[in-house]
C-alpha cells in the first residue's frame, strides 16, 4: 500500500482487534463480525457516534420529516383506543436513534390527555452516545422514560412496540453453496487483510447453484420470539418498519454505508454502518406458527397513505411552502424512494391489525 493510500484509508482500531483475533482463533462468522462492528464496547459503530443526517452516514425516515412520526403516533393512539384505552400503557421503542420518532409521536399524544397519563416510555438502546442524544431530545418527558439493554427487561402490561430500522442492524449469518454443500460464510485473513472464506459445513435443505448465498438471522428471530411471548401474556401490538423483502430468497444483502455512500463491508470495520435486508417472509411465517396475528408486510408508502400522510403533507405545505413537506412526502412514499423497499409488518394480540392491507 502506498503512503497516500494509507492516508486515505487509515486502519480502524477495530480492524487490528479483528485481525489479532482471527490470527489467534481462526475465521469468524458474519454474525460475529456484524455484532462487533456495530456493538464493540469501545469501537463499535453505534457505540461511538451519532450517525444520522446530512453530516453523518445515513438518513432515516423520522429524520426526513416529522410526518413519519406523526403518522406512527396517530396509528398507536388509534390502536390504544381500540384496545379499550388501557392504563398503564407501555410504549416501547427499540433502537430509537436520536429520539426523533418518539418526540414526533409524543407531540401527537399531547392532544390525548388520557393517553399521556397512561403512558410509560421504554427505550431499548445499546449505544451510550445515542442514549445521551435521546435524553436531551426527550428532556420534557424525562420523568416517564426508562432505558433498557434488552426488551425482556420491560415490565409486562398493555403495550405498543415500535422499531424503525432496528431489525436491519441485528446480525445475520450467511451460508454459501460450494461444491454441492452449504458452508458457513466467514471472514478470515488473506495476506493480512480481511477477506471472505468458508467455514464448516451446515445441513440446509435449500436447492441452489454454486456460489449462492443464503442468509438467516437467529438474533432477529429471537427478538421476534420475545415479542410473540410478550403478546401471549400482555395485550398489545408491535409495529416493525424496515427495508427488506416479502419473499424469502437467496442473495447477499450485507451492506455498508459510509457518508451516504455504499462501502465495502470489510473496509474500515466499526466506521461504516453495517446492515442487511430483513426477510419479512421468514419472520411472518415464524410468528404465525407461534400463533400471533400478523398484518403485512406492506410497502411503507401504502401504510403511510392509509394513515393519512397526504392530507397532513398538504396542510404543512400550505402553512409553510418553504419547509419541503411535498418533497418529504415523496421521499417517504414514492416507489422509487423509500415507499416500496421499506415495509411495515404488525404483530398483534387482538385480531388482525388495521390499516395494513
Ligand atoms: N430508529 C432510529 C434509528 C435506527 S438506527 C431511526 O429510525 O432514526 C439503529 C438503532 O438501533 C440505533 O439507535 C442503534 O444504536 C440501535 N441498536 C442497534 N442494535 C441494537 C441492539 N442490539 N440493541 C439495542 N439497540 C440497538
Amino acid at each position: 500500500m502506498t503512503a497516500l493510500a494509507q492516508q486515505a484509508l487509515p486502519e480502524s482500531p477495530l480492524e487490528n482487534i479483528l485481525r489479532d483475533r482471527i490470527a489467534r482463533e481462526g475465521p469468524i462468522g458474519i454474525a460475529d463480525y456484524m455484532s462487533l462492528c456495530l456493538g464493540h464496547p469501545q469501537h463499535g459503530y453505534y457505540m461511538t457516534r451519532d450517525p444520522f443526517g446530512a453530516r453523518g452516514d445515513f438518513t432515516t425516515a423520522p429524520e426526513v420529516s416529522q410526518m413519519f412520526g406523526e403518522m406512527i403516533g396517530a396509528y398507536v393512539a388509534a390502536q390504544w383506543q381500540l384496545m379499550g384505552a388501557p392504563q398503564p400503557f407501555h410504549l416501547i421503542e427499540c433502537g430509537p436513534g436520536r429520539g426523533t420518532l418518539m418526540a414526533d409521536m409524543l407531540r401527537v399524544f399531547a392532544r390525548l390527555p388520557d393517553l399521556m397519563k397512561a403512558l410509560r416510555i421504554h427505550l431499548v438502546e445499546m449505544s451510550p452516545v445515542l442514549r445521551d442524544v435521546q435524553q436531551k431530545n426527550l428532556e420534557a418527558y424525562a420523568d416517564r422514560i426508562e432505558w433498557h439493554e434488552d426488551i425482556n427487561n420491560v415490565p409486562a402490561g398493555a403495550f405498543a412496540l415500535v422499531a424503525n430500522e432496528f431489525l436491519d442492524a441485528l446480525p445475520v449469518r450467511q451460508f454459501q453453496f460450494h461444491q454441492r454443500e452449504w458452508r458457513e460464510r466467514c471472514i478470515g485473513l488473506e495476506k493480512g487483510t480481511l477477506g471472505y472464506t468458508l467455514g464448516g459445513r451446515v445441513a440446509l435443505n435449500i436447492s441452489a447453484n454454486e456460489g449462492d448465498i443464503f442468509e438467516t438471522s437467529p438474533v432477529r428471530e429471537k427478538f421476534i420470539r420475545n415479542i410473540a411471548a410478550r403478546l401471549k401474556c400482555s395485550p398489545g401490538f408491535a409495529l416493525l418498519i424496515d427495508y427488506g423483502h416479502d419473499r424469502s430468497g437467496l442473495g447477499d444483502t450485507l451492506q455498508a454505508v459510509h457518508r451516504h455512500h455504499y462501502a465495502n463491508p470489510l473496509e474500515r470495520p466499526g466506521e461504516a454502518d453495517l446492515t442487511s435486508h430483513v426477510d419479512f417472509a421468514a419472520l411472518k411465517k415464524m410468528t404465525e406458527e407461534i400463533g400471533c396475528e400478523v398484518g403485512g408486510p406492506i410497502p411503507q408508502g401504502k401504510f403511510l397513505e392509509n394513515c393519512g400522510i397526504s392530507a397532513r403533507a398538504a396542510i404543512l405545505q400550505q402553512k409553510n411552502p418553504q419547509a419541503g413537506a411535498e418533497a418529504a412526502l415523496r421521499r417517504l412514499t414514492a416507489a422509487d424512494e423509500m415507499g416500496e423497499l421499506f415495509k411495515v409488518m404488525i404483530l398483534s394480540s387482538f385480531g388482525k391489525p388495521v390499516f395494513i392491507s
